[in-house]
């Protein structure tokens, strides 16, 4: 084209389209799906904008917010328009190849190792995937700011933007047109766009339409004679017409008007997805399918894996708010090592149903960001800046609701996993289809998400207690499986008081450990703490039940009275006076006769609040 300017992808981004062009993959559906979640962001940013100036949607089809798909057979293109935001000269060219999202590289990296392309959406470089299907690709965007522009590809490593002199102005927003490859013309088959769009983005908030062909009736004079008619009507008529002529003949003789019915094929736009939203609905006719295809939709999550759990609420009084939080079935791999650097929580927040941001930091606290999900809510105002909103009074209270309801949530999944049940006998005998598929969920989701609720101990002092519940953990006696601390309660013996534990790198290692000698003879319960927060979350976790924590490694272990005690401290005293002027210049506070030992003739303790030996180590490599 003559007025266009010409570019050169990013590296990364050019990597990535090499990629994609050059992919086996044979899901190459899942173009469409981003597109749609492309053309339903950008619908979200105008309506967001309409909030505070009306002048933005302009008027007539132009504020009809709304997606709309055409095929055009004969040039085997596919197109899908938005009435969203649109883009600019600018973001053309920055948003659509100079320059590459943060996770862009790790992408290109996974997928060089039979990585997934169907993550695609959660590196921020769907758009990219309609190279799957097309080998040209043509984007035209209005922008409000900015004149009606055309970007366009053949991926080989540049793309060009020119002011679009030769389209139908598009009001505003964008209309992408993939000139599909040899091997994807299936993509012009409606049906199969039906389809698609049922499957992956069939909660999109906003109307999908598609034109589509449409069979219907349409009355013509029957007279055969006239030449003009028959011209139309002559291809289209079925059997069952004719033998319908041959009744109508009959009716002659009835002297009824002559006419006949014939199939003719129109065009007009159908809509394709329900857009009434799912928060918006009754909890109990909201399918576990439907929640699950939500979850994918709202977390760009399309492994076809169902949430481990969600829970759908509205809340009432003086802050009102719907609610849909899910945790997913896997934790993202970097959610730890982000932790420290982010705030950002995974809710999207709406309010009446406006999608106002997904970067709100106000709505979870960081130990709970690993949840997906959405708030709505009917109390925030709706005409001011996000920054206003992030000050609003209602989001603490918003938050709390939040917190209780999640912790439920999680607790349930606990509650309800037949694994996790006390009595092993009565489990065997009510194991139905339901709570086999709940078997094994709650030991999924630790060790998938543990790590959260032990930073969640640390960090919120309010539901410290909540949280401990939710604490799994093996012991001397689980052989191998995870336990509780209410379980560990239950076991305990006659007389005992502290809930003991020990630290240290692996349970290998610690079965080991002189200080489990005695406990063990005495058929107490050790639990073992070998991560390395575990340490962290000692120290803010005193006690729970009323029983209080002991670290069997640390001085004030106390196990009981013996007889024989008083015996055995009077006939090593001088032994024990003797210890301590030898070791007088070490650093050691002091030298004690006890009773924690069976084997082992001495052990070094750790002082009741010093560091133990874990914790040292731990703070030497300095790692977390
Ligand atoms: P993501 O959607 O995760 O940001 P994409 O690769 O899908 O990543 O899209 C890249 C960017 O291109 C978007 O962030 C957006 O700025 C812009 N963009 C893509 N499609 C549209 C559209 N239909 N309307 C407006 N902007 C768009
Ligand atoms: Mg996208």
């Amino acid at each position: 084209r003559a007025n266009a300017e010409k570019f050169e992808f990013q590296a990364e981004v050019s990597r990535l389209m090499d990629i994609i062009i050059n992919s086996l993959y044979s899901n190459k559906d899942i173009f469409l799906r981003e597109l749609i979640s492309n053309a339903s962001d950008a619908l979200d940013k105008i309506r967001f904008l309409s909030l505070t100036d009306k002048e933005v949607l302009g008027e007539g089809d132009n504020a009809k917010l709304e997606i709309q798909i055409k095929l055009d057979k004969e040039n085997k293109i596919l197109s899908i328009r938005d009435r969203g935001i649109g883009m600019t000269k600018e973001d053309l060219i920055k948003n659509l190849g100079t320059i590459a999202k943060s996770g862009t590289s790790a992408f290109v990296e996974k997928m060089q190792t039979s990585g997934d392309l169907n993550l695609i959406g959660q590196f921020g470089v769907g758009f990219y995937s309609v190279y799957l299907v097309a080998d040209y690709v043509e984007v035209i965007s209005k922008h409000n700011d900015d004149k009606q522009h055309v970007w366009e590809s053949k991926a080989d490593g540049a793309f060009a933007v020119s002011e679009d002199v030769w389209n139908e102005p598009l009001g505003r927003g964008t209309e992408i047109r993939l000139h599909l490859r040899d091997e994807a013309q299936e993509y012009l088959d409606e049906y199969k766009l039906k389809e698609l769009v049922k499957k992956y983005s069939e909660f999109i908030n906003f109307p999908i339409h598609l034109w589509a062909s449409k069979e219907v009736d349409e009355e013509v004079p029957a007279d055969e004679d006239e030449s003009s008619d028959e011209d139309e009507t002559s291809e289209s008529k079925s059997s069952e017409e004719e033998e319908e002529e041959e009744d109508s003949g009959k009716e002659e003789d009835e002297k009824k008007p002559k006419t006949k019915t014939v199939k003719k094929t129109t065009y007009e736009w159908e809509l394709l997805n329900d857009v009434k939203a799912i928060w918006l609905r009754n909890p109990k006719e909201v399918t576990d399918e439907e929640y699950t295809k939500f979850y994918h939709t709202l977390a760009k999550d399309f492994d076809n894996e169902k949430p481990l759990a969600w829970s759908h609420f509205t809340a009432e009084g003086d802050v009102e708010f719907k609610a849909v939080l899910f945790v997913p079935p896997k934790a993202p791999q970097d959610l730890y090592e982000s932790y420290y650097n982010s705030n950002k929580s995974n809710l999207k927040l709406y309010v009446r149903r406006v999608f106002i941001s997904d970067e709100f930091d106000e709505l979870l606290p960081k130990y709970l960001n690993f949840l997906r999900g959405l708030v709505d809510s009917d109390t925030l105002p709706l005409n001011v800046s996000r920054e206003m909103l992030q000050q609003h009074s209602s989001l603490k209270t918003i938050k709390k609701k939040l917190i209780r309801k999640a912790l439920d949530m999680i607790r349930k999944l606990a509650e309800e996993d037949p694994d996790e049940s006390n009595d092993k006998d009565k489990k065997d005998i009510e194991e139905s289809s339901d709570s086999n598929e709940k078997k094994g969920q709650y030991a999924k989701f630790w060790n998938e998400f543990g790590k959260s609720i032990k930073l969640g101990i640390i960090e919120d002092a309010t539901n410290r207690n909540r949280l401990a519940k939710l604490l799994r953990f093996e012991t001397t006696k689980s052989d191998g499986e995870l336990t509780s601390l209410d379980q560990y309660i239950s076991r305990m013996k006659a007389g005992q008081k502290d809930i003991f534990y020990i630290t240290g790198t692996s349970k290998e290692q610690l079965e080991k450990s002189p200080f489990l000698e005695r406990l063990t003879k005495k058929n107490y319960e050790v639990i073992f703490f070998t991560d390395p927060v575990d340490e962290y979350l000692m120290q803010y976790l005193m006690d729970y039940e009323d029983k209080k924590f002991q670290n069997v490694s640390k001085e004030g272990l106390k196990l009981g009275k013996d007889s024989k005690d008083k015996e055995l401290k009077e006939s090593f005293k001088e032994l024990n006076k003797w210890w301590k002027s030898a070791l007088a210049n070490e650093n050691i506070d002091d030298v004690k006769i006890s009773n924690r030992l069976a084997d082992t003739p001495c052990v070094v303790v750790t002082s009741k609040y010093g560091w133990s030996a874990n914790m040292e180590r731990i703070m030497q490599s300095q790692t977390l």
